[in-house]
């Protein structure tokens, strides 16, 4: 991907500038302070983004003017050189401005958004469609191998070629007018998508009134309940929120069977109730334009240009991996639902199981099969001790080490910042930490870098951050959080240490900026190290006693490992299969509602199970290209992810040293300066197979 079109999420704005106005804006300015400069979050203020936005946008205009227009002959330096140097001002302001729009967003923000994302689509589609612009970077492309430029500079002509290509630099001109439209609309549509799905999220609050609606939930979930109910002034009750972190809990122990289909149904109606937050017909237009826009690039369907430079190239061969895990998977679900009734009927519960039964009553069946309480898991799980973990991991594998400082701004109190050196002292990056949920910020984990590695023109720190959706406790008391959560917050913390492992020369090819398919893998290999006896002895303690995880404890977690693996695996997939489907069906008009509905028909779906993101919500999809028929990325990645931890279990364990160099030197340090496939052979000797997955999920035939 080239640089600018690198952030997340990107927009523009109206309001005229003069020069005194911007050199007053803290957002234009090369950033300062320690550590090579930091973002101004101290003076940062809404009315900056746009005027600041706008004038980075013309910046960046006249940069390309220049490359594009240099009389002197077309060479690695004066073009590709160029363009990494450029842009600069826009990669600061569209940082900060992505920070607003996942984790600051108010209604004032979202009418700037609303202004900005097709003008900056169209800066985009202006650098790309020009003409004299992608004659220079085709001509250093062409003589690259006889130029004399390094590895990653051939990389790089490669990389930036393909990419202005995919994204239309030869077409003529009336295709070049009707793709920067598409694109504009897409970009509306996009942000209409997010917007909607983060309204139903933040607008509807179940508040319960009286302590008999509070059957079954543990003390912990109790009292985050009543700080967030006391947080939107309805002091003295309890309020369960329509994000994940509330809706899991919630479901997994409330008693009360009429509160859980409520807060279930809320749940996964996000943008699908039919008023005007609802998303059907924004996904419609969606699907439509991806559909002609493939067409316009010359590729049978948008699935095909998404999948091209990813590691599984064509859509079939996703599908082929989806569906060989979707089958022993529903089988699994069979067995769990089997459970579960037993268990039910057991009860004389009288109910059929039914999707907002299933984590309340798998619960049970954990306890019973495994004697194992998630409950009783819990108090262990303090989200500082992990992070602690997290960071003593990094250390192990990564040489990573991670001090707090208090010396530069964040913007919001709950924010704090760690400086990670490695093993020789020397200063790698910063890494920032927006632990807690809050209204405006969306919901899930996420990693975002704000200032990419790179080497290019003298040394730089790398900063990056981990952004969750934890349910703050009362001031002063320890944050417990569940065993998913644990995995989730690791999960991020691979994606940071990607990021801050990069050791390349260009900040387009730097970090996590590699194919989709392969970029979850880094993450989700981390997330093996959660349950090292190493970090769980060290820092799963009591949050009352300081006492370790008792070992049995621990056994019984790894006994109940591939616990509920049926209903995981089928969640997800489904999600994926639709997702791979929906952008493979010919896009005339769908009716989203119905083509999920009958989809799952197809599929087989078991009917106690919903798609972990329905397609209103589903924002991976629609809230940018992002996932887009591109969600089978994570099994994908996992597919590699299980192999390579078994790299290790082969060798000497999770924290053998020779293994972790191995994975430092050709996965996380080598951002896209190689093709991820060479990556992962030099690391492990051969190519992934599904083995290891199927063994992890316990779908092997002897592997349970
Ligand atoms: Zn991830």
């Amino acid at each position: 991907m080239f640089k600018y079109l690198a952030g997340a999420a990107l927009i523009a704005l109206a309001i005229p500038h003069t020069p005194e106005a911007s050199m007053q804006n803290p957002l234009l300015p090369r950033w300062t302070g320690p550590y090579g400069g930091v973002p101004p979050f101290d003076r940062i203020r809404l009315e900056h983004i746009q005027p600041a936005l706008e004038a980075a946008m013309t910046e960046q205009l006249a940069e390309i003017d220049a490359i594009a227009n240099d009389p002197a002959a077309p060479t690695f330096e004066n073009t590709l050189a160029a363009l990494e140097r450029g842009g600069r001002t826009l990669d600061r302001v569209i940082n900060v401005y992505g920070i607003y729009s996942s984790t600051l967003s108010t209604p004032e923000f979202q009418e700037i958004e609303r202004v900005m994302e097709p003008k900056l689509a169209a800066l985009q589609d202006q650098i790309v469609q020009n003409p004299k612009l992608f004659a220079r970077i085709a001509a250093v492309y062409e003589k690259r191998e006889a130029s004399g430029l390094t590895a990653e500079q051939k990389r790089l002509a490669w990389s930036q070629y393909t990419e202005f290509a995919r994204a239309g630099a030869r077409l003529d001109a009336p295709a070049k007018a009707r793709l920067s439209e598409i694109n504009q609309r897409l970009a509306t549509l996009f942000t209409d998508f997010s917007q909607n799905v983060l309204a139903d999220e933040t607008d509807y609050v179940l508040v319960l009134e009286t302590p008999a609606d509070l059957a079954g939930l543990p003390e912990s979930e109790i009292e985050a309940a009543s700080a967030a109910a006391a947080e939107r002034g309805h002091k003295g009750k309890w309020a369960i929120l329509n994000t994940r972190s509330s809706m899991e809990p919630f479901l997994t122990y409330s008693d009360r069977r009429d509160l859980r289909e409520k807060v279930w149904r809320t749940y996964y109606s996000r943008g699908d109730n039919g008023d005007k937050k609802d998303n059907n017909k924004v996904i419609a237009e969606i699907l439509k334009l991806r559909g002609e826009r493939a067409k316009l690039l010359g590729y049978p369907m948008h699935p095909h240009w998404r999948l091209e430079n990813a590691m599984a190239k064509t859509p079939e061969r996703a599908m082929e991996l989806m569906e060989a895990v979707w089958k022993p998977a529903v089988g699994r679900v069979r067995e769990e639902v089997a459970d579960m009734q037993a268990v039910a009927d057991k009860e004389k519960a009288g109910v059929r199981i039914e999707p907002w039964d299933y984590r309340y009553y798998s619960e049970k069946v954990r306890k019973a099969k495994y004697d194992l309480d998630q409950n009783e898991v819990k108090p262990y799980l303090q989200l500082e001790k992990l992070r602690e973990g997290m960071f003593w991991v990094a250390g192990e594998l990564f040489d990573l080490h991670f001090t707090p400082i208090e010396n530069v701004p964040v913007y919001h109190p709950d924010v704090h910042v760690w400086e990670v050196k490695d093993g020789a002292g020397k200063q790698v990056g910063l890494w920032y930490f927006d632990p807690y949920a809050r209204p405006g910020k969306r919901s899930g984990a996420w990693m975002n870098s704000y200032r990419r590695q790179e080497r290019f023109d003298g040394e730089i720190t790398t900063i990056v951050s981990n952004n969750s959706n934890f349910v703050k406790g009362k001031p002063g008391e320890a944050v417990l959080i569940s065993w998913d959560d644990a995995e989730t917050l690791f999960h991020e913390f691979g994606h940071a240490i990607h990021g801050l492992s990069s050791n390349v020369t260009y900040p387009s090819l730097s970090g996590t900026d590699v194919a989709r398919d392969y970029v979850e893998f880094p993450s989700q290999l981390l997330e093996h190290w959660l349950d090292t006896p190493e970090v769980l002895s060290r820092f799963a303690r009591h949050y009352k006693t300081g006492e370790p995880l008792p070992a049995a404890l621990l056994e019984k977690i790894k006994r109940a490992k591939t616990f509920n693996e049926g209903f995981k695996s089928v969640e997800y997939l489904a999600s994926a299969l639709v997702d791979m489907k929906i952008h493979l069906a010919e896009a005339r008009s769908i009716d989203p509602r119905a083509f999920e509905r009958e989809m799952l028909a197809a599929l087989g779906m078991p009917k106690e199970i919903v798609m972990r993101h329905r397609l209103p919500q589903f924002n991976h999809l629609f809230a940018d290209d992002g996932y887009s028929a591109a969600y089978y990325s994570y099994l994908w990645s996992d597919t590699l992810t299980a192999d390579a931890f078994e790299a290790f279990t082969e060798a000497g364990g999770p924290y053998d040293k020779v293994v972790a160099k191995r994975l430092r030197d050709h996965v996380f340090s080598v951002g896209n300066t190689i093709d991820p496939a060479d990556g992962y052979r030099a690391f492990r000797g051969r190519d992934a197979t599904i083995g290891a997955l199927m063994r992890k999920r316990g779908f092997a035939p002897d592997g349970r």
